[in-house]
């Protein structure tokens, strides 16, 4: 078995590997909470990019509070790594998916859950009530505040939800999830702050009417890496849920600006010459994802383009050096969370040399 060690230079492993610049991941985590925490915001990261415990509990240790995780097949993998004060931002449904629900809340009774059905809601109940478990679950009421995924409609809809869930004795609401994820990746910041703006007046407005009906509204939960920095600036949102800052991706990169630096490459080899100015590397569909436009080679006179699953090509200009089998380069992901979702292990690196090694604790986990 192929086992790289700490301590092992970066340039001694094998490829395709995902490597990230400790110092880079570092500087991320820290203009963060530098720019954030002083709001007095909660930051909860989502763990969908990274989807590892370790680099959870790296995030609360320089100021997060939680995390989330979209799934809960994530939750369950995240939660036996040893982190669970965790929130769940998709709807749970379906009987196979409620009993694991309850056998999680069973263990881990920080988990927190949204819901937006009174279908949904009453069949979390009825479970929670069979299994004998006193304590109700913490519920958010997941609002759709503009992106048309999932969330019950501001107003009137989300009022009759909430006492729907009201009425049920193992739920307990005790918050607002609206998440704008439409808004992310607006290149124009001036257009992403002001839809934001108004996704958030929906947001805290119907928490606001929630309160007025007598419910214990404590967490207004949003944002993304794209907007966080606007979230936080409205009277009545508590907490942020940015995931992919850690890291970036080309997308983002275009869209939010070099706040934040790409500090994630996937190391591929040069596997093959196909012209004067041509060569193939070993990092295809199955390492790189395409959903967000193509990845980019760090060295960006190397154009990327894909040649299936398991190759891309590198093209140039002429006088630009030129690339030879054998040689290798790194590659920045146009799309971080499903890029990470396809490797196993990240290699951390400083100064050349691998400092830590993390599994990607809920690498495949969609259910
Ligand atoms: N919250 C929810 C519910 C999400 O689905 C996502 C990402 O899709 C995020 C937060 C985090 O977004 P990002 O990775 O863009 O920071
Ligand atoms: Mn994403």
């Amino acid at each position: 078995m192929y086992n790289p060690r700490v301590g092992d230079k970066v340039s001694d492993l094998d490829t395709p590997s995902m490597i990230v610049d400790l110092d880079l991941m570092e500087a991320n985590i820290k203009k963060l909470m530098d720019k954030l925490l002083p709001t007095g915001i909660n930051i909860r990261p989502h763990l969908k990019t990274t989807k590892s415990a370790i680099l959870a509990k790296k995030l609360a240790a320089a100021g997060a509070k939680g995390g989330c995780v979209a799934k809960l097949s994530e939750a369950e993998v995240i939660a036996e790594a040893g982190f669970d004060d965790l929130l769940i931002t998709c709807e749970i449904i379906g009987p196979v998916k409620v009993k694991r629900l309850v056998a999680l809340y069973q263990k881990h009774r920080k988990i927190r859950i949204v819901i937006d059905s009174a279908v949904g809601a009453t069949a979390i109940n009825d479970a929670l009530a069979a299994s004998g478990i006193e304590e109700p679950i913490s519920v958010l009421v997941d609002l759709d505040v503009g992106l048309h995924r999932t969330g019950v409609a501001p107003g009137e809809p989300a009022l009759a939800l909430a006492q729907h869930i009201g009425g049920l004795k193992h739920l307990k609401i005790i918050g607002v999830q609206g998440y704008e994820g439409h808004l992310q990746h607006l290149h124009d910041r001036a257009d992403r702050e002001q839809q934001c703006l108004a996704s958030m007046k929906t947001l805290t407005a119907t928490a606001d009417a929630l309160r007025h009906a007598g419910f214990d509204i404590q967490v207004v939960t949003t944002g993304g890496t794209g907007t966080a920095e606007f979230c936080v600036t409205v009277p009545g949102v508590t907490e942020v849920q940015p995931g992919s800052f850690i890291f970036m991706d080309t997308d983002y990169r275009n869209a939010v600006g070099r706040f934040y630096s790409n500090s994630l490459t996937i190391r591929s080899t040069v596997v093959s010459r196909q012209g004067p100015r041509a060569v193939t590397i070993d990092s295809g569909l199955k390492t790189l994802t395409t959903d967000s436009g193509l990845a980019e080679c760090k060295d960006a006179r190397y154009a990327y383009g894909v040649l299936g699953d398991e190759q891309g090509s590198l093209v140039w200009e002429e006088g630009t050096p030129d690339l030879d089998v054998g040689d290798v380069v790194e590659m920045i992901p146009s799309h971080i969370d499903p890029t990470i979702n396809l490797h196993d292990f990240y290699y951390a690196y400083r100064n050349g040399v691998i400092e830590e090694i993390w599994p990607v604790d809920s690498r495949g986990k969609v259910q």
